[in-house]
């Protein structure tokens, strides 16, 4: 006799990404339901909490390169089982949900589209050692589920840095200073830039550099989970 997540395995072709538990998408539903969405209350700019949604004292001393932050998630959990599955566990079509999730928050914020969405470029050899790019995936669902379009070779790495999140928090702005070239031509377009995770910002703000140095009117930061502020 079949168990039952075999059962469901044939049924409705797998099981929850986070409890295991049988599901007709890659999340269940009450598993879905926990997801820690964000919360209103966030500074438009980096997405910190912020009360009654102003810009937060950072953003306020130091203005940061990107124009505003949209994030879909908290990142605790089960936000954070959620993006490991996806980039570590191969769970390629957690991708495609993440993007359509992202794509709800963006258009619960309001925000206009923009003129085309990139993902944060994978290191080469992150890229060649992983197979694939989880912001890529992330970004392709949203790009396909707001009728944007997607520019993945917009934004590329100029050279290989040490993974952010293996750095003190105070080191990763100059682990990744300049580590983002624009090839392209973007001079007046709105560019929406896609990450899993985002952080002490550090990463976004490289890449929004590089964009505004090649031109670009107005960039924001469309990211699946936004970590608390640091202590
Ligand atoms: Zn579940
Ligand atoms: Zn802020």
């Amino acid at each position: 006799m079949l168990s039952f997540p075999g059962l469901a395995d044939a049924l409705f072709g797998g099981a929850c990404a986070l409890c295991r538990g049988a599901a007709r998408a890659p999340l269940c539903a009450a598993c879905e339901a926990d997801l820690p969405r964000a919360a209103a209350e966030r500074c438009p700019r980096c997405a910190l909490r912020s009360p009654a949604a102003a810009l937060c004292g950072r953003c306020l001393a130091q203005p940061p390169a990107y124009d505003a932050t949209i994030a879909a998630l908290e990142y605790r959990f089960p936000a954070d089982v959620l993006v490991r599955e996806l980039k570590f566990a191969g769970r390629l079509a957690l991708g495609a949900f993440a993007g359509e999730l992202l794509a709800r928050a963006v258009v619960a914020a309001g925000e206009p589209r923009p003129d085309c969405v990139v993902p944060v470029p994978l290191g080469r050899a992150r890229l060649a050692a992983r197979g694939f790019n989880q912001s890529t995936l992330i970004a392709r669902a949203a790009a396909r589920a707001l009728a944007v379009p997607m520019r993945p070779t917009v934004c590329e790495r100029a050279r290989d840095t040490a993974v952010q999140s293996e750095l003190p928090l105070e080191k990763r702005a100059a682990n990744v200073r300049g580590a983002f070239v624009c090839p392209s031509l973007v001079g007046g377009l709105a560019i929406a830039v896609v990450d899993d995770v985002m952080t002490s910002g550090a990463t976004l703000e490289a890449v929004a550099r590089a964009l505004k140095a090649a031109g670009a009117a107005r960039v924001v930061n469309w990211v699946l989970a936004r970590t608390p502020p640091p202590a």
